[in-house]
């Protein structure tokens, strides 16, 4: 329902990027290309149809039986070959996603290809070991005043370690913004310095996370004008390839683009494409601020809900980072369940209308501990893979408890801001 979106952006800013609702239509696909084509029936695959129309798979069930780009299987076999060329790895995370949108499974690979050769090292890694590099993608989401050099580190590495579950050894942390250009350059040459005349560089990432943002800026800054010309796949027999781009890192060292990786515990892999565009964040995180007390719960959208169980102060202070198109709604916890019955779908969206909180799945929840010493300084974050988190500042202890669809990731971390 298009006028609800459009009514619920009330800035207006992103009106320009809905299209009509066209839902799901491979018959009327199928008769448009075929009349531009000027041919008699042709057969219009869905999700080629839905990925050059809406940018994305829009059908549930097409989008649940899109395969997901297996890196491990694909390209793990390439990465730590003893007589291959070099290979380096970078990890894409979105800043404003970090944990959600993290690709530890190729993470892990890296890592466990260093172990497995670890025994063997006599004087320092073998030189064709893997290398990852982990670039932290839309710095510019993050808000700027708190943005330092240390902010944007401190936590970045162990938590990327925490997330390959293995020693992963990182050779840089690179903070970009494809968007503004912050970065780009550094990481370039950084690339180049560490992939040398033959190495292999494959970009890694969830979709989403500004991969080709990040890559067209890259070519770019290499010299390229326009898209870097796509050439050959170098790995056979995958559904979705894996593409070279040319001439980005000079004459010999190969850049390799992968298709993005979908991550089931984001929530945002489960949502509608207009959901996504109330979801998604855009321009700098703008928080807001509650203070709340026992009994009282904050919900975002009809997506996740916070109550306060337990407090050994009066209230707490409870900051929600979240797209300002998603809107927030404070109460009772005993109110909650009649909420979710009456407004979520309508007023508290996403998910957009009331057959789409069914199809969410299962609403559970997590128990967490949290304690702190300042009201002004946010001691914890409780965040969801996809949508954002809550930042908590209190002086003493709460039990808090977050609902959110079974199989979204919610975890709590140090104070990110
Ligand atoms: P991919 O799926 O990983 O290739 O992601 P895209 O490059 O298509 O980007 C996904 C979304 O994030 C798009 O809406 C982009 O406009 C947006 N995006 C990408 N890079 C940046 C960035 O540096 N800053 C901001 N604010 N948005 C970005």
């Amino acid at each position: 329902d298009d006028t609800r979106i459009s009514a619920s952006l009330k800035s207006g800013h992103l009106r320009e990027d809905l299209e009509p609702s066209g839902g799901y239509k491979p018959a009327a696909a199928a008769a448009e290309t075929a009349e531009a084509k000027g041919e008699g029936k042709v057969l219009v695959c869905a999700r080629c149809h839905s990925l050059r129309h809406y940018g994305r798979v829009k059908h549930p069930d097409a989008e649940r039986l899109l395969p997901d780009f297996d890196f491990v299987a694909a390209v793990g076999p390439r990465l730590a070959s003893p007589s291959g060329a070099r290979s380096l790895v970078l990890l894409l995370a979105d800043a404003s996603d970090f944990d959600g949108s993290f690709p530890r499974a190729v993470a892990r690979l890296v890592a466990a290809a260093g172990e497995a050769h670890r025994a063997d090292w006599k004087h320092g890694a073998p030189a064709n070991l893997p290398r990852a590099l982990l670039v932290v993608t839309k710095l510019d989401l993050l808000p700027t005043p708190s943005l330092s050099p240390t902010m944007c580190t401190r936590g970045r590495t162990p938590r990327a370690r925490a997330g390959a579950g293995s020693d992963l050894r990182l050779a840089g942390v690179h903070l970009v913004s494809a968007a503004r250009g912050w970065g780009v350059r550094d990481l370039l040459e950084h690339v180049r310095e560490l992939s040398g005349t033959r190495g292999n560089v494959w970009a890694v990432g969830a979709r989403n996370v500004g991969k080709s943002t990040l890559l067209n800026a890259i070519a770019r800054c290499s010299g390229i004008v326009g898209r870097p010309t796509l050439t050959e796949a170098p790995v056979p027999g995958t559904t979705l390839d894996v593409i070279k781009l040319d001439g980005v890192l000079g004459a010999q060292a190969k850049l390799f683009d992968t298709p993005g990786l979908l991550h089931g515990h984001q929530l945002t892999s489960r949502l509608t494409s207009e959901e996504m565009k109330l979801v998604q964040v855009r321009k700098e995180m703008s928080p807001r601020t509650y203070r709340i007390k026992t009994g009282q719960s904050i919900h975002i959208g009809g997506l996740v809900r916070l109550d306060v169980e337990e407090l050994t102060v009066g209230s707490i202070y409870v900051t929600v980072w979240a797209s300002p198109l998603v809107p927030l709604h404070m109460g009772k916890t005993e109110n909650s369940a009649a909420l979710m019955k009456e407004h979520f779908g309508l007023q508290l969206q996403p998910p957009i209308g009331q057959e789409r909180v069914k199809e969410l799945g299962k609403w559970v929840r997590k128990q967490f501990k949290v304690s702190g010493n300042s009201w002004d300084t946010n001691s914890k974050d409780i965040a969801i893979a996809g949508l954002g988190w809550f930042g908590i500042g209190l002086k003493g202890e709460a039990v808090l408890g977050l609902w959110a669809y079974d199989g979204v990731d919610v975890i709590s971390r140090s104070s990110l801001v």
